[in-house]
């Protein structure tokens, strides 16, 4: 595995490649979600890029940016190991500069949900996707559906913009007790890891309602409420896969979302039905 640190010497060293790409951007960290991630671009492609890269314009005032979980070593390992290629690590002063061209999250969508909570937040995942996928030029890029509203907006940009790449969702993965993978996890105590459960259990609770022919979103929503009590709860919505609203599910057209706080952690999770 060959690790490289700036963008210009990663763009050199791909000039004249000219076969398939898989990328997998990410901030670290890395689980067993990441790692399904990499094992879809070995799958489908000759050579498989990751980055890590904790992206600094993504993070509010006040959020997590500098206790970020940060573990590169371990990182590397878990890339060599997974057969990665090639694994970017760039330092945030070669990807910014002081005075940037902006990409802006879409005002509608990329304003509700997650980005109604953490205004702006997608300007700067979108704006560091748009980098990452300048510099590696991949035929494929792997994102996780765990984060769908992120998803949704990267293959917007990526259709919007008349992007020459794949953009590939892959599902999410969790622990055996349901909680989805996060590297936000590890800010969880034994006590809140129990109360988390709620999220993936809530996500359950719309499943079986729905399996008995449950379709009305309000009637779901309000069960799911019911299991997430009493943790703070930042959006709980059921929508079509274009991400509007909807008053009946559809199956195949359907996502279920779920953001919460447990202890000092957001937490989400979604299932696609
Ligand atoms: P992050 O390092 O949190 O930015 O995540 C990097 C990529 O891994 C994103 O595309 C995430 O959606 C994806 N990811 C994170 N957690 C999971 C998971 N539990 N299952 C599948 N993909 C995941």
């Amino acid at each position: 595995m060959k690790i490289i640190s700036t963008p210009i010497e990663l763009k050199e060293y791909l000039k004249n490649f000219n076969k398939t790409i898989g990328f997998v951007p990410t901030m670290g960290a890395l689980h067993e979600g990441h790692i399904t991630l990499i094992k879809e671009a070995r799958k489908a492609n000759e050579l498989v890029v990751v980055s890590i890269f904790v992206n600094p314009t993504q993070f509010l005032k006040g959020e997590d940016l500098d206790k970020y979980p940060r573990k590169d070593e371990a990182d590397k390992k878990i890339c060599e190991l997974s057969g990665v290629d090639i694994l970017f690590f760039p330092d945030a002063s070669s990807i910014y500069s002081k005075d940037e061209v902006s990409i802006l999250a879409p005002n509608v969508r990329g304003f509700v949900l997650e980005g109604f909570s953490r205004p702006g937040h997608f300007s700067g995942v979108l704006t560091v996707v748009m980098k990452l996928l300048n510099i590696v030029n991949p035929t494929k890029a792997y994102f996780g559906k765990k984060d769908a509203q992120q998803l949704n907006l990267i293959a917007l940009m990526v259709k919007q913009y008349f992007m020459n790449v794949e953009i590939v969702g892959v599902d999410t993965v969790r622990d055996s007790d349901g909680l989805a993978l996060s590297s936000r996890n590890v800010y969880l105590s034994t006590k809140d890891r129990k109360e988390a459960l709620k999220i993936s259990s809530s996500l359950q609770t719309a499943a079986k309602m729905i399996l008995k022919d449950v379709v009305n979103v309000e009637n779901i929503i309000k069960e799911m409420r019911e299991v997430l009590n009493p943790l703070e709860i930042f959006y709980v919505e059921i929508l079509n896969l274009d991400f509007e609203i909807i008053k009946e599910v559809e199956l195949g057209n359907t996502v279920i979302l779920v953001e919460a706080k447990v202890g000092d952690t957001r937490l989400l999770d979604n299932i696609w039905l």
